[in-house]
């Protein structure tokens, strides 16, 4: 019996009308389910380390994808541009790949759709950057989350995001976890994860505020961190453009040209493309671009996880106030899961983030949030933060995660064309390992351009970005001073945040400039305050109307189609 035989059997003992053939080197299967959890199960079951990767392509009954979300932009200012190395999507992982590209002397190019960087995955989630204790030995996952931990606080002064080292705790509710969370502590020396602390009930009451009584034990990994997720993509994007990359928001992919095995034209809204290597860093769309360059052995499964911001307020129940709780042990043990599970996390901007829940979906682009989703992030964490309430809530989001049946990273040359990198299946821990993942990639990116020309180092690369300053972190002698060589620092426009004109002026003189409301929030967090931008709105308008030269109509909350003001021309 051969391998694809036995793979075959397994399926069909549960799914006997399910198709499993062998192709390219992958596992694919066909046919048709009536429940997305027999489509995934299906997929789960087709993982073997004998193929390449799962190629599902069962049919859910009813159901059709919606088509992507694309920018309403169609022209030809793009077409015939030729560059070294074209990055496809704007995440953290393509963001972070064209800045370290831009340390070699070549063109390089990254296109998203969308009408910022950081929009996706890279914006909806918690922003924790994890030690890996929960990953399992021998994956790409450990391997690139080990490398970039210990790169935080020297990226973090390069390129001017913020960061904390707060450190995070796994807790336990059950006695009964007892030597599985003694045996987890062993499993993470071995993997060289060092610095974990067990604390008992006790001790942890003694750092832990409001800690519940349902708590009995934990581990603190003072490896633990956090950044902006968003923040950290927009510096390793100005810092790459800084450098020399181009970045094109709002061009879609939506074909490919190849020709015996090579990649020769990249279609997008904008025109064709011409580019030498080719990065697939799509998120969720990451097997449909691979389809696209007629290379496709993985599959993605969109998973979405919801979380909930609290008001700064409600740090009085919180019961960690220096660090995030993470439950993923008690999660992982009673369902088996691949998300972490969630947590309670401080984040560097001061607000309490919880979640993220894990929900299997066929929608890659649903970021619709649930009451489900909500009650059961809110009730999961009562658990070890009893004085959390509904009522602290300020804001919440889903994000949806790019899963491979694998269930690991696609860090990978193309199989069957030659100039492509495939940077797929990026879940999380993907934010966290982000900084090595782009040392990898790029060099091998470059390994297919030298087969081109010689490819030598960019003798004026910079790494050192700088963002814009938060007056509010400042001490009075120091605004005083800012504000006596330039008064728009000390006109206030966002009252819940404290946000000067000026900063929203030197947001919009960013390396990458992004002149939407949205763009201005993300850069220096104008209108994420209590009023939710109700007050500061019409004047961050004014703002982007003088500096910009736009007028009311053209200015929008982010992409072309979402402008505020519709100005009658009567
Ligand atoms: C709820 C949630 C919580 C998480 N928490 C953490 C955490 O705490 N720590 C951690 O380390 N990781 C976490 N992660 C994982 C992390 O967010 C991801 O691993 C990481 O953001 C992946 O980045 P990416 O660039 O691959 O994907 P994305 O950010 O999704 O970027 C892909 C980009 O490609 C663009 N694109 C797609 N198709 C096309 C096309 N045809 N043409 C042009 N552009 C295209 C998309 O618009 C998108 O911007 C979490 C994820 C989720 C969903």
């Amino acid at each position: 019996m051969t391998r694809i035989d036995r793979i075959a059997k397994k399926i069909n003992r549960v799914y006997p009308h399910i198709v499993v053939s062998e192709k390219d080197g992958c596992v694919r299967l066909t046919g048709e389910m009536d429940r997305w959890d027999d489509v995934l199960s299906a997929g789960k079951m087709a993982v073997s380390g004998h193929f390449f990767g799962v190629l599902n392509d069962i049919k859910l009954a009813g159901f059709t994808q919606p088509p992507i979300k694309r920018p309403v932009l169609d022209d030809d200012r793009y077409d015939g541009a030729v560059c070294d190395v074209l990055v496809i999507g704007g995440g953290v992982i393509g963001c972070s790949i064209a800045r370290e590209l831009t340390r070699y002397n070549i063109k390089v190019i990254l296109v998203e759709k969308q009408s910022d960087v950081a929009t996706m995955q890279s914006a909806r989630n918690d922003g924790a950057i994890h030690v890996g204790i929960d990953l399992p030995n021998k994956t790409k996952k450990l391997h690139y989350l080990a490398r970039s931990n210990c790169m935080y606080e020297q990226l973090s002064a390069q390129l001017d995001f913020p960061f904390t080292r707060h450190g995070q705790y796994v807790l336990s509710t059950s006695w009964w976890h007892l030597p599985i969370m003694l045996a987890l502590k062993v499993k993470a020396m071995r993997q060289k994860i060092t610095n974990l602390q067990f604390m008992g009930r006790r001790k942890l009451a003694g750092v832990v505020p409001n800690l519940s009584k349902n708590v009995k034990f934990g581990i603190l990994m003072d490896k633990g961190g956090c950044v902006c997720p968003y923040g950290m993509t927009i510096a390793y994007a100005d810092n790459a453009v800084q450098n020399g990359a181009k970045i094109l928001l709002n061009t879609i992919v939506t074909g490919m040209d190849v020709t015996d095995g090579v990649i020769i034209g990249v279609h997008t809204n904008r025109g064709i493309i011409k580019p030498r290597v080719v990065v697939n860093a799509a998120g969720v769309y990451a097997d449909v671009i691979a389809e696209y360059a007629q290379d496709r052995f993985y599959t993605i499964h969109p998973r979405r996880g919801t979380n909930l911001i609290l008001d700064r307020q409600s740090k009085s129940h919180i019961i960690n106030d220096a660090g995030s709780i993470s439950m993923y042990l008690s999660r992982k043990l009673r369902q088996r899961v691949h998300s972490k599970g969630g947590g309670i996390l401080q984040t560097v901007d001061d607000n309490v983030l919880v979640g993220p829940d894990s929900v299997e979906t066929p929608y890659r682009e649903d970021h619709s949030t649930t009451i489900e989703s909500i009650n059961a992030v809110m009730s999961k964490h009562a658990l070890t933060s009893p004085t959390m309430s509904n009522r602290d809530i300020i804001n919440y989001f889903t994000g949806v995660r790019s899963a491979t049946y694998e269930e690991d990273f696609v860090i990978e040359y193309g199989k069957k064309t030659t100039n492509i990198v495939h940077v797929a299946g990026i879940q999380s821990p993907g934010l966290s390992a982000a900084p090595a993942i782009a040392i990898d990639v790029s060099k091998m990116a470059v390994v297919i351009l030298t087969k081109y020309r010689i490819v030598l180092a960019n003798n004026k690369f910079n790494p050192v970005r700088k963002g814009v300053t938060n007056i509010s972190k400042l001490s009075i002698q120091e605004r005083d001073e800012l504000i006596r060589i330039n008064p728009n620092y000390g006109e206030i426009v966002c009252r819940c945040e404290g946000i000067s004109k000026g900063e929203i002026l030197d947001a919009l003189h960013l390396p990458l400039c992004v002149p939407t409301l949205d763009g201005i929030k993300r850069r220096v967090r104008a209108g994420m305050g209590r009023c939710q931008g109700a007050f500061c709105q019409p004047l961050i308008m004014d703002i982007i109307k003088e500096d910009r030269g736009l007028p009311y109509d053209r200015i929008s909350k982010k992409g072309e189609d979402r402008v505020i003001l519709s100005v009658n021309k009567e």
